[in-house]
């Protein structure tokens, strides 16, 4: 199979992308020679076939990125000129923000205008935040016997770390764990997602071009079940960052622990539940909760999927939500103006229909929306929806849906609020709607998340930590928590005068 193919981008013409397996900063066929395809979710149509990375080829990337951990880069190379790679990749991106931007957005459906202006921007900002952390890993000196003894830690990089993200933020997902690892010092075999490769693909070659020296960056695309695992279980990768579903972040951690016990982050699910009562601007909640859950179509791992209303102004507020449904710019990828794009496969389409029947059938009211969007075509949209009404034990209120749907109910008290809130085996994220300090202060402490937004929502920065409580994940991204989560701490005890005296 050819690694490189060309392609017709909207907006950017017929342009020539990478599609084979990156080792050792080149372009290589698979083993095996085996692809797999990657489909355009406004049209259901093959894009391109990619090469599908064997157990073999992952093996090879890990060679790959273990001499390079040894030799040109972990403790081998100063923090500043780790910066110095991260800065000029972030500049190249920005750079080619047209491009990249219209491929993510071609390979996800999400809108063009969305995916330069928001992922690739974020993206950018992401690399300069690492490359700026790079040169500030710092461990501690210790006191603990006096000028007896001298006492201080190394926060050193791990090694090799796998990584393996989704599809719903190729190319953000993927500067979430690259830039972090690398400003640590770690050697990268990554795995994008199947149903999008190519901007993963994409970037290695700028990775090259900003000086990433050979085995830094591996990328091996391929399916979850062969070159997933196949990172998952290889005895010398020493940590698997992972983003992704809940069952599949279950799958990695006992593959990490049957092999070598790597170390492990996951990223996983949510059903973010939103707290509005009745102190709040009904119409600001309502802007905040259309961007929570209709941005990326619902394909949001924090989407503000659950809406508690307290009940003076629960109709006001669904009519403000059902309004903002029916004013989404749903439309093509490829239109500047589309907001709202399909969902990434029909798999992903059907799911979220049957979310909605199962819904109605366990009595909720749909508010709007509610089926696919007339308009598809051969592509996989489905309207916003609101179903109202809801209860604990529907699978539309307990499951994570992850499209364009939010359920919602009314709550009296604080108190009910925030065990409705609570009620959810994830904690990703939840918000609070509120003009009354004091309660907004109250309800953030209670509420098991990891994120609490306070009259706003899903708004992230490179700087601010992100992660789940519950079984929404372990660890943290971003932040200096972020790059933490790439180095490992080492106690150095140094004698200066003590003696033994034997026996003790
Ligand atoms: P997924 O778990 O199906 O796949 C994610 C990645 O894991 C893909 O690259 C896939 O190929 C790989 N994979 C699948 N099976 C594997 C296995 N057995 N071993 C190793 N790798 C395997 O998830 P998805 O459908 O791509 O993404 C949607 C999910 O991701 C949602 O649950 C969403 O909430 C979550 N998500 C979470 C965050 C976060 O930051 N918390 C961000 C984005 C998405």
């Amino acid at each position: 199979m050819p690694t490189h193919q060309e392609i017709e981008v909207p907006g950017q013409g017929k342009i020539k992308i990478p599609t084979g397996l990156f080792i050792n900063n080149e372009w290589v066929e698979p083993v095996k020679g085996e692809t797999f395809d990657t489909v355009n979710p406004a049209t259901g149509e093959k894009l391109i076939s990619v090469a599908h990375a064997s157990k073999e080829d992952v093996d090879l990337a890990v060679k790959a990125a273990r001499k390079a951990f040894k030799t040109t880069w972990g403790g081998n190379v100063a923090g500043t000129e780790r910066a110095a790679v991260l800065f000029k990749l972030a500049d190249l991106i920005e750079r080619d923000a047209e491009k990249i931007g219209a491929l993510e957005s071609l390979n996800s459906g999400k809108g063009v205008r969305i995916a330069r202006e928001a992922d690739v921007a974020d993206t950018v900002a992401c690399f300069r935040y690492y490359a700026g952390l790079a040169d500030k890993v710092f461990g501690q000196t210790i006191d603990t016997f006096g000028s007896e003894k001298f006492v201080y830690t190394l926060h050193q990089p791990i090694g090799v770390c796998g990584q393996i993200i989704p599809w719903n933020y190729p190319l953000l997902m993927w500067a979430w764990k690259v830039a972090p690892a690398v400003a640590a010092g770690c050697t990268i075999v990554m795995k994008p997602s199947e149903l999008t490769p190519l901007t993963a693909l994409l970037l290695c070659d700028y990775a090259k071009e900003a000086g990433f020296p050979p085995g830094v960056l591996n990328t091996v695309p391929g399916l979850g079940a062969t070159t997933g695992d196949a990172i998952s279980r290889h005895l010398d990768i020493d940590k698997v960052a992972f983003t992704g579903s809940v069952i599949t972040g279950r799958r990695i951690s006992i593959a990490a622990a049957e092999s070598n016990l790597k170390k492990v982050t996951l990223e996983l699910g949510g059903k973010s539940p939103m707290l509005i009562f009745d102190s709040a601007d009904v119409e600001e909640a309502a802007d905040w909760t259309a961007m929570g859950i209709w941005f990326n179509s619902g394909q949001d791992c924090c989407a503000s999927s659950r809406v508690y209303v307290q009940e003076a102004v629960y109709d006001k507020f669904l009519a403000a939500l059902k309004k903002r449904a029916e004013a989404c710019a749903i439309g093509q990828p490829s239109d500047e103006k589309t907001s709202f794009g399909p969902l990434i496969s029909a798999n992903q389409r059907d799911k979220v229909i049957s979310y909605i029947e199962s819904g109605k059938e366990q009595g909720a009211r749909v508010v709007t929306g509610g089926q696919k969007w007339p308009q598809s075509n051969g592509g996989f949209w489905v309207e916003p929806t609101i179903l109202a009404d809801v209860k604990h034990g529907m699978k539309v209120v307990d499951e994570e849906i992850f499209g364009p749907v939010i359920v919602a109910a009314s709550f009296k008290t604080e108190e009910e609020a925030l065990e409705l809130a609570n009620n959810t085996t994830y904690g990703l994220a939840a918000a609070v709607f509120t003009n009354d300090a004091r309660q907004m202060t109250r309800v953030s402490r209670a509420l098991d998340a990891g994120t609490v937004w306070c009259n706003q929502y899903a708004l992230l920065h490179a700087g601010v930590p992100f992660g789940g409580f519950k079984q929404s994940g372990i660890g943290r991204e971003l932040g200096t928590y972020g790059i933490e989560a790439y180095t490992q701490v080492k106690a150095v005890q140094q004698n200066l005068s003590q003696k033994m005296e034997w026996p003790i």
